[in-house]
């Protein structure tokens, strides 16, 4: 056995960093409005109803065509989208060592956007989709056509399969009727992909089928934007009706869309986690570091138990979470990453948990400055919070180790 990371994942790492030193950095510090204190104003567009500005997003743009320039932005896609088709070992030593980098352009929480791009939607274009379908993919990943991801709706979320958006056959078209909601990303969006159902009953996993709408199709529009946690927010609510798409819309086969769902989640859910295990470990490091610089009636901070405990508790937790995660995504590398859905599960909300409460104690450790814009620990509480909810809740993630421990439902259902 060997629980080092591979060389050639160490070596992926220090390149990165330095490619962040050389390409990166600088433009970060011609822009600091969008990171330090002001951050959140700067980014959000308060007069066009909380979404990312404009500015923003073209500085995101140019951060990753920096990388791909560089060759890191798809690094993880398949060969045929220009990718080098990266393991999900490397992926989560990626994930996990960018976000311990601390908050910044090269990995930023805004869409989750990074110099190693995050795109779960292209290995499923790449899966399944037609060649015109395909043509999404070289617009996703350089932002020209983005296609935003339309599963929730507003009476159903964890309970996805009871879905009430309907598709109807006519001719050779469909008739889409729905209400989605939190459908991240589609203002800027060329497309949305649409889960309605299309036969089955509520809670029939067979009978969702996927289409690929475009934003300016007759009928699709936008309802109104959430205001979120964290601001800038694109994740509308978007409204659906009578709406003509052709017979060739539908991703992969009709009925079967439940599956193009479930690996756009599951490519996720290990990358969220790594994600939290990096930024539990930056919160963790920051907080030791200043509990030593800190002076409290006459002594450091840190010669408390009191602030020492708590903080080796968190420790504990990420060093061994850290492992599990990598040990996980090694397995996933190795077998159907589905068969060990559970273990990916416990990765997911132990992470995402860790990483709010590691940020809640960083900012607890570092007092009132805690509290302030001026530390990011506040901005990397309320993203990771969001963790806990979306890609499947909490209680989503316990549900599905629940069902390999006690043998409920069937392996690899949702
Ligand atoms: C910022 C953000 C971005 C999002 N982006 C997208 C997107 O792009 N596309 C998209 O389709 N969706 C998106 N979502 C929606 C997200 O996937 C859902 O919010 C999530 O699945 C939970 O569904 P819900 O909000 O309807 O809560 P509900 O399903 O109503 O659940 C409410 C609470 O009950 C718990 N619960 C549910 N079932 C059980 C159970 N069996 N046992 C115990 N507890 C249970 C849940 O965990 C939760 O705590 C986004 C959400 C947010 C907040």
């Amino acid at each position: 056995m060997d629980f080092e990371l591979p060389s050639s994942i160490r070596a992926k790492l220090a390149e990165l960093d330095a490619f962040i030193e050389t390409d990166i950095k600088p433009l970060e510090r011609e822009n600091m409005q969008f990171f330090d204190h002001r951050r959140e104003h700067a980014r959000t567009d308060w007069e066009r109803d909380g979404i990312p500005r404009e500015e923003w997003n073209d500085l995101i743009a140019e951060m990753e065509r920096r990388a791909d320039r560089a060759g890191h932005l798809r690094y993880g896609l398949p060969v045929e989208c220009g990718g080098q088709a990266a393991s999900n070992l490397a992926i989560a030593a990626i994930r996990e060592h960018l976000a311990a980098k601390g908050l910044g352009l090269h990995n930023d929480l805004q869409d989750e956007s990074s110099i190693v791009g995050n795109y779960p939607i292209v290995p499923i274009l790449a899966a399944y989709g037609t060649p015109e379908q395909k043509e999404y993919i070289e617009g996703i990943i350089t932002r020209r056509s983005h296609l935003a991801f339309a599963l929730t709706e507003p009476d159903h979320g964890s309970d996805a399969t009871w879905l009430e958006t309907t598709a109807r056959r006519e001719g050779d078209d469909w008739i889409i009727n729905g209400v989605k909601r939190f459908n991240s990303q589609v203002y800027r969006a060329k497309a949305n992909l649409v889960f309605a159902r299309t036969s089955g009953q509520a809670g029939d996993a067979r009978g969702i089928t996927a289409f690929i709408v475009p934003m300016a199709t007759p009928g699709v529009k936008i309802l109104f934007n959430h205001w979120t946690f964290n601001m800038p927010s694109d994740h509308p609510e978007v409204g659906l009706e009578n709406v003509r798409v052709p017979d060739r819309a539908i991703l992969h086969r009709e009925g079967e869309g439940l599956m193009v769902a479930q690996r756009f989640v599951h490519e996720n859910r290990i990358r969220q986690a790594a994600a939290s295990v990096g930024a539990a470990r930056y919160c963790i490091a920051q907080a030791a570091q200043y509990a030593k610089a800190r002076k409290v009636f006459g002594e450091p901070l840190a010669a408390k138990q009191g602030i020492q405990f708590p903080l080796v508790e968190l420790h504990a937790e990420c060093e061994m979470l850290r492992h599990f995660l990598f040990r996980t995504a090694w397995q996933m590398d190795r077998r159907d990453p589905i068969e060990i859905s559970d273990q990916v599960a416990i990765c997911n909300f132990r992470a995402n948990r860790l990483a709010c409460e590691a940020a809640d104690r960083a900012m607890q450790i570092h007092g009132g400055m805690g509290y302030t814009r001026a530390l990011p620990f506040e901005h990397i509480y309320r993203h990771h919070r969001r963790y806990r909810i979306t890609e499947g809740s909490e209680e989503i993630q316990l549900r599905r180790v629940a069902q390999y421990l006690f043998g409920f439902g069937q392996k690899g259902q949702a």
